[in-house]
């Protein structure tokens, strides 16, 4: 199996650096790991989400090389939509020769739903909701992607008594979504480092992968986010079960930009 989410130092909030990442992996079984470490435009706040790509790509191809023969390695990205920050970030992303670009939404009217601010005043429908406008704006505009981060992301920081992300909640915008992912060969991955928390604050709704895949989507990947090593690969097992359950015979991660399919 393929991690294909992670992040090292080189992201401001990543607390392992590459190699330790790759040790976890190796330790764990994986075949490969993506790196995705953070580019966020004009992120609002005191934290700045900026790479030194040429740096970057220096330590992944010399990592790279190190574990040639026994863990591939994978460079990517996590590049966070704002809708005002598309053309700088489509420019990074035809700038250097990404693996994997995995596009995110991370703020949404300028907050992080980190702060929880961005819930106040609002029921889950209406926060919910206006996180997945955000991610269709992003599909619609972002010409240079390959898989959507985490949808789940909007469920993590939230405060409602029930927090799961449900695609009967949300029908419209989820099909609107898939079919523009669908329509670009794109997909999405299962973020399972938003379940591993404990207590899990929520759940996954397998309706989600079911509706993708009706409606002719193939593309999923599993990646963990994490940022320390005892993340890595967080809950696969049973994330890999439920994308079998839901029908799908094939899990993805991505090299030169092109799907490579795995059988599961
Ligand atoms: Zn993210
Ligand atoms: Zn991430």
């Amino acid at each position: 199996m393929f991690d294909c989410h992670m992040h090292t130092s080189f992201s401001t909030d990543g607390l392992m650096d590459a190699e330790e990442a790759c040790e976890a992996a190796l330790k764990l079984g994986l075949e490969g790991i993506a790196f995705t470490d953070h580019l966020d435009h004009d992120y609002p706040g005191p934290e700045s989400f900026l790479i030194d790509f040429d740096k970057y790509f220096r330590q992944m191809s010399s990592i790279s090389k190190k574990y040639a023969d026994k863990l591939k390695i994978l460079t990517g990205v996590e590049v966070g939509i704002q809708p005002h920050v598309i053309y700088e970030s489509s420019d990074v992303i035809s700038s250097y020769p990404f693996d994997y670009v995995l596009a995110s939404v991370h703020i949404i009217d300028r907050m992080d739903p980190y702060r929880g601010e961005f819930y106040k005043g609002k029921t889950k429908l209406e926060a919910y909701s206006r996180y997945l406008e955000e991610i269709y704006y992003m599909v619609c505009n972002l010409k240079s992607f390959d898989m959507v981060g985490h949808f789940e992301y909007i469920t993590r920081y939230a405060d409602y008594a029930d927090m799961t992300l449900r695609y009967a909640d949300h029908t419209d915008l989820f099909d609107m979504i898939f079919k523009k992912l669908i329509e670009h060969g794109r997909g999405f991955e299962l973020n399972t480092g938003t379940f591993s928390k404990s207590p899990a604050v929520a759940d996954y709704d397998i309706e989600v992968l079911k509706r993708y895949r009706d409606l002719g989507g193939e593309l999923i990947c599993l990646g963990s986010d994490a940022h320390r090593t005892e993340h890595i690969a967080a809950r696969f097992h049973y994330f890999l079960q439920l994308i079998q359950e839901a029908g799908f015979r094939y899990l993805v991660h991505f090299e030169n930009r092109k799907p490579v399919f795995h059988k599961i």
